[in-house]
Order: C-alpha cells, then structure tokens, then sequence
C-alpha cells in the first residue's frame, strides 16, 4: 500500500509556518482556486459530459456555478468570519472578557464521491482554505476523467504543501486514512462512512460526514399538485437521480394520488421529452454495476410511467413505480437513480410512523399548504434539512448549513458553516490583573457562602 506520510509532514510543517492563516493568503488562494475553475471550465465540462453524460446547463449550475458563488460569498464574508468572537461574561467572572477563536485544524483530508465530481470535492475545500488549512483531496474513481482535471486544476493553481489532490480508489483512500490528520471530511456513501469513522477514531480526528439514505417526500392532499409534481421531477431526475438529497421516495394521500401521478408523468414529459433515452442532455448512470442495481428494481410493484433503459449508454428513463410496499427491494436502501416508487397514505400518522421505521433521513420534502401539517412533520421527524414545498433547493443556499443526522451524516457546511466546520472553536477568557475576586480561594473566611450566594 502507498503511504503518504511524507506528504502529510510536507504540510504540517507548511501549516506550522503560519502562512495559511494569513487572512491575504486565504483570500488569495480562494481568488486563484476561482480564475482555475474558469479557466478550466470547458475541460470541466467536457470531462463530465465523457464520465456521466452531464448535459453542459446541468454541469454548469450544479457543478461550477455553484461553487463560483460559494467562493464569492466566502471572499465576502471571510474577514467578519475569522474575527475572535466576544462573548458575554457572567457576574461571577467579573473583571474577564471571552473570546471564541477560530482556528484552523491543519492538515485537512477530503474524500468525494463520484455524483457531483466537481462539486462535491471543492466545495468542501473552499471552507478548508476560508479557515486556513491545508489539504489532500481524494476524488473518486469512479468518474476519472473529472478527477484528471481536477488533479490537474489543483497541481498547476497551488504548490503540493499547501493543497494536493491524490488520484486512485479505496487503496488510496485507506492509506491516506491511515495517516494522522487534523480533519477529515467525508462525502458518501454510509458503509464507507462507518469505515471513515473508524479510522478517525485511531487518531481521535475530528470528522464531518456527508452520507445518504431514503430521503422522503410527502405530499398531503392541500398541496399545489400540478407544482409540487414539477419539483418533485426536478429534484428526482436532475442527474439522473443520483444525487444524495433527491427525493428517494413519495409518500402521497391517497384522496389526489391519481391526479398527483397523471401531474407527475405530465411533468416528467415536459422536462425531459416524450423519449428520454433519446435525451442528449440525459445523465447516465455512472456504471454498469449501478445499471444493473437499478435495472433489477423495474420489476417492483408496477410501472407507472417510464421502465425503459439502454445498457449502450447505461441510461434508465425516469420511471415512476406504483404498488410499492416498504417490503419491496426498490424501499430497502437509497436507490440513488431515477426510479420513483409511490407509497399512500389516509392519515399523516402512517407517513409519520413509516419514516420513523427507517433511519433519520439526510432529507425530508413536504408538499402541503397547511401550517399545522408543516409543524406537526418538523415537529414529529428528524432529518438532515429539507424544504416545504420544494425538493433539494435548500442545499444551494449558502445561509442553511447543509447536512445529515446520524446515519445520514454529521456536521454541516456551505457558507459560513463550511468556515465553521473547518475550525476548531477556541475559548479564551482574558482575565484582568487589577483585582482579584477571593471567593474562590479555599482560605476566604465565608468564602463558600459567597459561593453558594452565586453558584445557584
Ligand atoms: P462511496 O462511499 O462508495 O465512495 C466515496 C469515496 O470513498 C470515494 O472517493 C471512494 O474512493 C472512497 N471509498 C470507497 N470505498 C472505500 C473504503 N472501503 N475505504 C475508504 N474509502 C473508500 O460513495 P459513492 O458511491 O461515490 O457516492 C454515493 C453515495 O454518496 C450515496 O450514498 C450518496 O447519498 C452519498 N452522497 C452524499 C452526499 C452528501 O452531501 N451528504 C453527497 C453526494 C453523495
């Protein structure tokens, strides 16, 4: 097996030359990281295109705009971000100031899935340079001509000390593992991330988990039909279904789910034409050993709408699947590819009481009008983050922390949360040497009843 220790003391000794945590090079490495996505753009483009048939509106929004305006956000906010935080003092501590630093961790690993190759590797790294860290990026395997550019993005914008990318599969990942990091930031799925954990835990490294799971979607029987089933469409099918917040599955009331489905196929057809396999502008499935997964769910319950697939090309049509029960295999795991089943319901309990069956989702969409619907479902299950009436446009706003909830993941970032997670929070209180209160001292006459007197 490789080993990357020489890599990992190369950075350490670059972080401990203090450089990183200057705000002017934090910034100016964000502006180069930004000039080498745009100036790679169409290298980008073309290498998403090859590995996952990304059409160029798809790639653009959900993979470089997105971060373009990550990095412009952060260059924006970073010089309030990195302020020591004044806290309050109590009355017991009179004479002192608290302040919580932000302090970057050092050496930072990050290690991304293939569903955004793009996105998913830098995005994490925008919060790692915002709080002054050094970093190895791990892409994936699995989409390799993305991972190329972006190895070749990172090589030619920033000297191997400061950030690396390193190219390979589960070998490369288990050594990099092994070594003794400062972070580690994991983006898939939840078997790898027991795996993360694991080795994080020899070191006692702190770590974010980006994981999945069956993220739900329910729609009550007051929602907009006509537009909860466009949104449900998009947020489904955008990539194929292989994005870690689609909806994995509806929930729908049984009093307007045959007007839902005739919405929902209304709107598959607007989005995506009357023959999707001919769709140039279709994501594929990544591989065929996902093609061959999916393919094996078509025969669950009964086909809807959809069903057809093309093993040249590995793509599958959006398919909406009727009939299901959570015994069928499509319900076990995350399906994570363009296959909808539809479950129904006549009380909101038996939506409730089903997602609690299963572990605390990543996401939760809700389709209803009703304010006492929208609270009872925030109020009933926990979930990473989701929307009310709309699928997977939470995790473009970089004001809502982005992340799961136990075995869909833990810790958070976008926006300042990205800052955040890459910092460690220091807590300093400054004590004034011009008095000194003596209750605290042993020798006080009295001394605990002035205690007691505040300690309440
Ligand atoms: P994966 O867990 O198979 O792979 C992710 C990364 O881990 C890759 O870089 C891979 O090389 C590495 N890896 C794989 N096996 C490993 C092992 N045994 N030891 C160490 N490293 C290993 O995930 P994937 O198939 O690339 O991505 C799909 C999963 O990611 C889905 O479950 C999806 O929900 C999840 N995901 C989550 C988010 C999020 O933000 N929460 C985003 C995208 C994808």
């Amino acid at each position: 097996m490789e080993n990357y220790s020489s890599l990992v003391t190369k950075q350490r000794s670059f972080f401990r030359s203090g450089k990183t945590k200057d705000i002017s090079f934090r910034m100016g490495a964000l502006q180069k990281l930004r000039i080498a996505i745009q100036n790679h753009e169409d290298d980008l483009l073309k290498a998403l295109k090859m590995d996952l048939n990304k059409s160029e509106f798809e790639a653009y929004t959900t993979e470089i705009g997105i971060l373009l305006s990550e990095i412009s956000f952060t260059l924006s906010n970073l010089k309030s971000w990195i302020k020591p935080e004044k806290v309050k003092t109590p009355m017991t501590h009179i004479g002192t100031t608290g302040y919580v630093y932000s302090e970057p961790y050092g050496v930072s690993l990050i290690i991304s899935p293939w569903n955004y190759p793009f996105q998913l590797a830098i995005a994490p790294l925008i919060g790692a340079i915002a709080a002054g860290n050094c970093a190895i990026i791990k892409p994936s395997e699995l989409t390799p001509k993305t991972s190329e550019v972006l190895a070749k993005l990172i090589k030619e914008t920033f000297e191997e000390e400061y950030i690396s990318a390193i190219l390979g599969g589960v070998e490369t990942s288990t050594a990099l593992l092994n070594e003794n990091l400062d972070y580690i930031f994991f983006t898939g799925s939840v078997s790898v991330g027991q795996i993360v954990m694991e080795a994080a835990a020899k070191h006692l490294t702190p770590v974010t988990l980006e994981l999945g799971g069956k993220s739900p979607t329910i729609v009550h029987e007051d929602a907009k039909l006509k537009l909860a089933a466009k949104r449900i469409a998009w947020g489904k099918f955008i990539n194929a279904g292989q994005t870690c917040v689609a909806p994995d599955y509806v929930y729908v009331h049984q009093s307007i789910k045959t007007e839902f489905l005739q919405e929902l196929k209304m709107a598959i057809h607007e989005l995506y034409g009357d023959i999707p396999l001919q769709n140039e502008d279709y994501t594929r499935i990544v591989s065929e050993k996902h093609y061959n997964r999916l393919q094996s769910f078509l025969n669950n319950g009964s086909i809807y709408t959809g069903g057809k697939t093309k093993s040249e090309g590995l793509i599958i049509e959006p398919t909406v699947l009727t009939d299901i029960t959570w015994k069928d295999p499509v319900m076990q795991d995350e399906i994570f590819g363009p296959i909808l089943p539809i479950l129904e319901y006549k009380e909101l309990s038996e939506a409730i009481e089903g997602i609690h069956h299963h572990p605390k989702p990543l996401a939760l969409y809700l389709f209803s009008e009703s304010a006492s619907i929208q609270q009872k479902v925030l109020n009933s299950v926990s979930f990473g983050g989701g929307c009310i009436n709309d699928t997977v446009y939470h995790l473009s706003s970089p004001y809502l922390p982005f992340g799961g909830v136990g075995p869909s993941g833990s810790g958070a970032y976008h926006g300042k949360a990205s800052f955040d997670t890459f910092s460690h929070k220091k807590s300093i209180l400054k004590q004034t040497t011009l008095f000194d209160i003596p209750f605290r001292y042993p020798n006080v006459k009295d001394g605990l009843k002035k205690i007691k007197m505040f300690l309440k």
